[in-house]
């Protein structure tokens, strides 16, 4: 992601019809944490996404099958597919690089395709050739483990909406929400970014999703019309991240989000808060701490943008009509595309926190408030490695 581009925007919001509801504060306080599972070392979500994994090469193939296998072992309502391209590349001699989007996506049981709208949460997994041995952490290792983190968290929950909803005898109609998660590939420049070095995978994909139509007289024309939000997150997960909201017409969903952030903060449930309960007991001079915000544009006016964003994956899904969320800082973390950004150089406690906002913003798009089941699901939320355990 490189570059602020002027951008004006004429079209006027409609927010076609989409249902949203808050989560209560007893469920925002007890979203599961992703614990262990993002240990940098070990952990069964993070770790095997923080090495190079440039477009192309083994290290690559070796991420992509780690998604592929996180969804098939623990995420099995979910329909998997891979995108494939080629393309060459500014460094490739001519040569054509594959490069592979996972796409992972949950529908209500019973839609027809053409009839759910999405909500898509994106990140793009693809590390940047130089400097050797770059690994990206906040770019973008960390939000693909937020991302896998969210969907596990929120999948039993969807399954019992929908069990629900079959039982009560709903028409299909009326559910017609469904949720989709795009980790995409070659999104990093080989040489210097331009519009034909980089992006590559998205690209690809939103060209491919334009002229795939679904049966005549489907509600949605194309898989991109299927996408009613399209969150990409990006170089998240260093600290005190400033993330403007850079769309008019998508400030309704940044507000929520930033909503979510305010309550979390409240409820104490916000760890990189100068207030959170552990850093309070470190510190000798207990006095509160403003709060800093990571979505500092809450309050801003819908007549104030003045038009400019990052280019990043969402650019191809814009072109095409898409409605985009960008929650990507500015500034860039002081890591962005140096060798130490790496998984020492994470801010831990804003990562988790990062998630847990996803992971709401999902359950709140989703509609999910009353079907979490906190103690029944813990299973899920353990250390994947660790196959028995308790439930206490
Ligand atoms: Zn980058």
């Amino acid at each position: 992601m490189l570059f602020f581009t002027p951008f004006l925007s004429l079209l006027a919001f409609v927010p076609l019809g989409l249902s949203y509801s808050t989560l209560s504060d007893s469920t925002l306080k007890s979203l599961p944490s992703p614990g262990d599972d993002f240990d940098i070392h070990k952990g069964a979500i993070l770790a095997p996404i923080l090495r190079t994994r440039v477009s192309g090469t083994p290290g690559s193939a070796a991420v992509l099958q780690h998604f592929v296998d996180f969804f098939k072992t623990h995420l099995p309502a979910w329909t998997i597919e891979l995108h494939n391209s080629t393309s060459t590349t500014p460094v490739s001699n001519g040569k054509e690089i594959p490069f592979v989007n996972f796409i992972a996506t949950r529908d209500p049981p019973g839609s027809r395709s053409g009839e759910v709208g999405r909500l898509a949460l994106v990140a793009h997994y693809d590390s940047k050739l130089t400097p050797h041995g770059f690994i990206g952490a906040t770019d973008s290792a960390a939000p693909c483990a937020m991302i896998l983190h969210a969907a596990r968290s929120i999948d039993a929950a969807l399954t019992k909406k929908w069990e629900a909803m079959v039982a009560e005898g709903a028409d299909e109609l009326e559910e017609q929400k469904g949720v989709q998660i795009l980790l995409l590939d070659g999104e990093e420049a080989f040489k210097v970014w331009s519009d034909n070095d980089s992006l590559y995978g998205a690209r690809a994909l939103a060209s491919t999703w334009e002229s795939s139509f679904h049966p005549a007289m489907s509600t949605y024309r194309t898989p991109l019309d299927s996408i009613s939000l399209f969150v990409l997150l990006d170089l998240l997960g260093a600290s005190a991240p400033n993330v403007p909201s850079y769309f008019r017409t998508t400030h309704w969903a940044y507000k929520n989000m930033a909503k979510i952030e305010h309550r979390l903060r409240e409820l104490g449930a916000f760890k990189s808060s100068p207030n959170h309960a552990i850093k309070l007991a470190k510190r000798k001079n207990k006095k509160p701490r403003t709060e800093i915000p990571f979505l500092v544009d809450a309050n801003k006016g819908d007549d104030t943008f003045v038009g400019g964003f990052v280019q990043d994956d969402h650019v191809p899904f814009m072109a095409r009509g898409v409605e985009i969320l960008h929650i990507i800082p500015t500034p860039f973390p002081r890591v962005w595309h140096e060798l130490d950004d790496d998984g020492e150089h994470l801010d831990m406690d804003a990562v988790e926190d990062w998630t847990r906002l996803v992971t709401a913003f999902a359950g709140e798009w989703m509609e999910l408030e009353g079907f979490f089941d906190f103690k029944k699901d813990k299973r899920k939320y353990m250390d994947l490695d660790k196959t028995e355990f308790e439930i206490p």
